[in-house]
């Protein structure tokens, strides 16, 4: 064994940049394209902390083995294809414009944080909503509750969630490591109306009687800052809107900027222009389509042929690799 970590330790000094890198793998429906449904991305810090950003409609459930270790699960908003009310029936099953899936009522979300005891960071708002379902699926009479701290070693030592909301920031720290991964919550231009299938019955049919959304308070987007040095905006579901230069260029000084398109955020007409002008990142992934984007891995449709900064596809089950200052180094 010590022999082993001694060569590791070696091959690790005799490729510290390699070492040092975020890898970023997107899970969709369909391996090796991105799809219409695809939202789900897991992150690993070179420290060995692994979180999964929106569990969407794009896992199995909370035991899908594509997902591995998780230690946090990111929720940026309650819409049905990020919280998760359907799940996949398998994988690469369907088209990749439609994929077969089925219902998740109690969400994804909730069913990879109950599976992996996992930290849901989110706002206080959604998490009320995530206990209650995690409490469901274990059914073990101890409710699911904020962590005591806003600094965190992971693994912890049961599910538990951020209590933090916009601007705040919530810290998870491998075992050993001297440096934890940070995250805040930052504004995202949506709305937050939840999917109505996870609601009680009862209260399906008071919003009904008055045609009202239940909203879970403001969507969220989130600026992750690994300890490599790379500083990542998740936009979820967003407008364009100010404070994509203000907040996350000029002060968080975001490197990699990970995009959700589609046509009701409208980011197809002004993505260039947040991209460019606003957050000015070193790279671009692109997810959130809401059309098959790929066949065979290429891409079909003209996509953001503006952008200045290098664009990624998110495609599902390829892991990309990106150094402390934005640039992809692998799997790009
Ligand atoms: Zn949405
Ligand atoms: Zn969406």
């Amino acid at each position: 064994m010590k022999i082993a970590c001694a060569a590791f330790a070696l091959l690790l000094a005799a490729f510290p940049a390699l070492a040092q890198n975020v890898k970023i793998t997107p899970i969709g429906s369909h391996p090796g394209e991105l799809c219409a449904n695809d939202r789900a991305i897991i992150f690993e810090d070179p420290t060995g902390v692994r979180f999964l950003y929106d569990a969407a409609q794009n896992v199995t459930d909370g035991n899908d083995p594509r997902l591995g270790t998780i230690h946090l699960v990111l929720l940026s908003h309650m819409h049905g294809d990020h919280v998760g009310d359907l799940k996949l029936k398998a994988r690469g099953e369907g088209t990749c414009a439609n994929s077969a899936r089925v219902p998740a009522p109690n969400s994804t979300t909730a069913e990879v944080v109950a599976a992996k005891n996992a930290v849901l960071v989110t706002t206080r708002a959604m998490a009320g909503f995530v206990h209650n379902k995690v409490d469901t699926i274990h059914g073990s009479g101890k409710p699911m509750d904020f962590c005591p701290t806003l600094a965190v070693n992971v693994p912890v030592p049961a599910a538990c969630s951020s209590r933090i909301d916009l601007g705040g920031v919530f810290t998870a720290r491998a075992e050993g490591a001297n440096q934890g991964v940070e995250f805040t919550i930052v504004y995202s231009s949506h709305v937050n109306d939840v999917a109505p299938a996870l609601l009680t019955k009862a209260q399906q049919d008071l919003l009904k009687a008055d045609g009202a959304q239940l909203g879970y308070g403001p969507p969220i987007g989130f600026v992750v800052k690994f300890t490599n040095g790379l500083v990542a905006y998740l936009s979820s579901d967003t407008a364009v809107f100010g404070d994509m230069k203000t907040v996350i260029s000029d002060f968080h000084k975001a490197s990699l900027a990970v995009i959700n398109l589609g046509p009701n955020p409208g980011l197809f007409q002004s993505g260039a222009y947040a991209i460019n002008d606003l957050l000015k990142p070193a790279s671009v992934i692109f997810t959130h389509v809401n059309e098959a984007a790929t066949e065979g891995g290429k891409l079909k449709a003209a996509l953001m042929k503006q952008v200045k900064a290098p664009a990624y596809l998110a495609i599902s089950e390829r892991t990309m690799q990106f150094d402390g200052k934005g640039k992809c180094v692998s799997g790009c």
